[in-house]
Order: structure tokens, then sequence, then C-alpha cells
């Protein structure tokens, strides 16, 4: 079967087909600035990427033009729209749903009652559903959470320790995100492991622009450092993560900041960017402080020592783990962050090879412990996309 997987933002829609019989992308690419102009690059195998400019002016003109390429005689990878068996979308926010699903109108409809949860990514989400809907009506359309993977969390983790009321009147509560990548890794964890999930206690550091811890016991989550939104947890790119949450009264009552303005320095202003004034990506940051930046160091610290406290903790928590796994940008390509997170933490259990992490391979799952070492520690590269496609696949199939 073929699966398209969409993941749409706030002005872009990116895309990937799948062949499930063999696992293959037949093509992928993205649309951006959606509503204020519109590109899209187009890849396949084999190929010259397609590139054009041209006007998109919402997620619907999008997915039309990247069906029109998919089934193009020049760029196509299909000869129609039919042989498109499902379509899986990413959806960040699931809220009370709890497992993927067949897209209906009560779904939409649910979907649309939380936007005010997730504001950023709900309204792309809804359009890029309802344009399929539009554009592929006999397709079979399936949402996957990144929320969905944190249905396992007892309550006396997802809750905030504040009034009651607020978790049942408001859903205020931990939700934790990137849920697809932490499932994805973790299985694909214990399948290089050759040990059944069942048997293991995994911390999963996703660590990219926007970064989550996960603790993952038996292949179920147990707690992740993400909570009521992706602000919660580790230093990021741009987000602050957990800080004092007085500040942010503070900030309004004293200093005469509005909440507006608040969010936007907390979201977009603060992480690695806000510490170094320089940059939110990580190598712009690790080659500063090599070059004796001194915030550029102490970022460094910061964010290495953010993440080494989810991992204490979460070992605590579990009463042991048997591995820690890192993906995503950061965690799949920086070697000078995954040492300085292991380094120190004998006492855990957790060594790694220095020549193994620094002349790692990359794109595939690669072990970089130390001879001995009590706790196992990988690179798993992660794919949302494909883990999505594999739900959609199964749930259409149904
Ligand atoms: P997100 O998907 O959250 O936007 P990514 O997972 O792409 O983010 O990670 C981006 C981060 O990974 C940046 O801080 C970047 O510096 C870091 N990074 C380091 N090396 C690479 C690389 N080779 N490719 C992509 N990102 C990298």
């Amino acid at each position: 079967m073929k699966i398209l997987v969409l993941n749409a933002g706030s002005s872009s829609l990116k895309y990937q087909l799948f062949d499930m019989d063999n696992g293959n992308v037949l093509s992928k690419g993205a649309c951006e600035r959606i509503g204020a102009g519109g590109t899209i690059t187009h890849k396949r195998p084999n190929a010259e990427p397609f590139y054009e400019e041209l006007d998109l002016a919402n997620h619907s003109k999008a997915l039309a033009r990247v069906l029109e390429l998919l089934c193009s005689a020049e760029y196509g990878v299909i000869s129609s729209i039919d042989e498109i068996g499902a379509v899986g979308h990413r959806v960040v926010h699931g809220g009370k749903m709890l497992e993927s699903c067949i897209v209906t109108e009560s779904v939409i409809k649910y979907l649309e009652t939380i936007v005010p949860l997730n504001p950023l990514h709900g309204p792309p989400a809804i359009a890029g559903i309802k344009s399929c809907l539009e554009l592929m009506p006999s397709v079979p359309q399936v949402t996957v959470f990144d929320t969905s993977f944190y249905s396992s969390i007892e309550d006396f983790r997802y809750i905030y320790p504040i009034p009651y009321e607020f978790y049942e009147n408001d859903k205020i509560r931990r939700y934790g995100f990137h849920g697809t990548s932490h499932r994805f890794v973790s299985y694909e964890l214990a399948k290089v492991m050759g040990k059944p999930i069942e048997d293991l206690k995994i911390i999963t550091c996703h660590l990219g622009n926007g970064s989550s811890v996960t603790a993952v016991e038996g292949g179920k989550a147990i707690d992740t450092s993400m909570g009521f939104t992706p602000q919660e947890g580790i230093v990021m790119g741009t987000r602050s993560g957990s800080i004092d949450p007085t500040i942010v009264t503070y900030l309004i009552k004293s200093k005469g900041y509005t909440a507006e303005e608040v969010d936007n320095i907390l979201n977009k202003k603060s992480g690695l960017l806000g510490i170094t004034g320089l940059s939110n990506d990580c190598r712009n940051v690790t080659e500063a402080a090599e070059n004796g930046n001194a915030r550029a160091e102490l970022a460094i610290k910061m964010l290495v020592n953010s993440i080494k406290k989810y991992i204490g903790s979460y070992i605590a928590e579990m009463n042991g783990v048997d591995a820690i796994v890192f993906t995503a940008g950061i965690g799949e390509n920086q070697w000078n962050i995954r040492e300085k997170v292991c380094e120190n933490m004998s006492y855990l259990g957790i060594e790694i090879d220095a020549d193994k992490n620094k002349n790692f391979e990359r794109g595939v799952p690669f072990e970089i412990s130390a001879e001995g070492a009590k706790v196992r520690t990988w690179i798993i590269p992660t794919d949302e996309e494909y883990m999505i496609a594999i739900d959609t696949e199964r749930l259409a199939k149904k």
C-alpha cells in the first residue's frame, strides 16, 4: 500500500509518500511560505530536486500542487491519486484522544475544540485534513498524535500541583510531545538490541531545535519532560524550558511586559539563542564555544546539565535504566553534546566509548557504549514520518 504522510505547519506543508511493501520513500518534499507567496521543493530518489515559486494562498492550494507533482509525467512517482491507499496526518496535540484514528466528522470537530491548547499547530493540521477530504474524498485519512504515546503516564506524574479544578475544568495537565519520535526510537532500540521491549527500561533524548526526554518502561512512556505545552523541560533552541513560573508574573507585574510579549520571549527568544545572543542552532553555539565565546560555553553547559537532570530523575523513577537513546538533529549529529551529557555518569552505569561517539556512523542505529558499561547508549535516527505511515497503514487496512 502507498501511504502519503502530511505534516502541516502554520506556513508549511511537508509530505512523504511511502511504499509500505518495502518501506521505501517514493517522494518527499515541502511547501513553504504558504499564505505569503509560496515555494515547493519536491524530491525523488536518483533525480534532481524540483523547485518552484508559485502562489500558494492556503494549505488546500499547496496540497493540490503536491498531488499534481506526485502524479505528473515529468516529476511524478505514481500515475494517479487512486494509487494512494491512505493519508496519515501528523497532529501535534490529540487532547483526550489516546490512539491514532481514522478521521471522521467528529474527530475534526473534537480537534477544533482543542485548538486553544495548541494554537500554533492545531489550525494548519485541521486545514491539511480538510484539504485532503476535499481533494481526495475517497481516500481514508488517519490522524497520528504526538501526545498519544503519553496516554500511559500516571496521574501523579501528569497532574500539576496547582488547584485541582484547573485540571478538571481547564484540562491543564502534562500532555508531552514528540511522542511519535520517542515511540519510534524505543521500538527501534529494542529491535537492534534483540530484546523484547517489554523487558527494557529506556531513556530517549530527542534533541533538536525543540527537545524532550522521555522515560519508557516496557514500551510505555512513564514520564516526559515536555508538559502542558512544548515549553517545559530542557533548554532548547529558542525555548527556555523549565523556569520558575514567578519570572512570568514578575515580568508582567513589575516590568510592564504583556502576556503575549512574555510568551514570545520564552518561546522564541530564550534557550540557546537567548543565552548566547548569537544563534538557536547548536552547531553555531558549539563553534562559538570552541572559539572561546563565554556565553556560548555557558549555554552548552546549561543545555547539557538540563539533560543530565532528566536522565538522573528518570533513572530514579524507573529504579534503573537499560539504555539511553540519542536522536534528532543534535542527538544524532553532535558528538560533543552526547559526550558531555554522558560524562561523569559512571555511578549510574552510563559510560560511552569516546572514539565510537566521535567517529559514529550517520543515518543508522549506532551503539556508542563503552565496553562493559552497565547501561547501553545508542544513537538511533528518528523517523516520525515512517512511524505515522505504519499507524496509517494499520488503521486503513482494518
Ligand atoms: P527540529 O526538527 O526540532 O526543528 P532538528 O531535529 O532538525 O530540529 O535539530 C536541529 C538542531 O540540530 C540544531 O540545533 C542543529 O544545530 C543541530 N544539528 C547538528 N548537526 C546537524 C546536522 N548535521 N543536521 C541537522 N541538524 C544538526
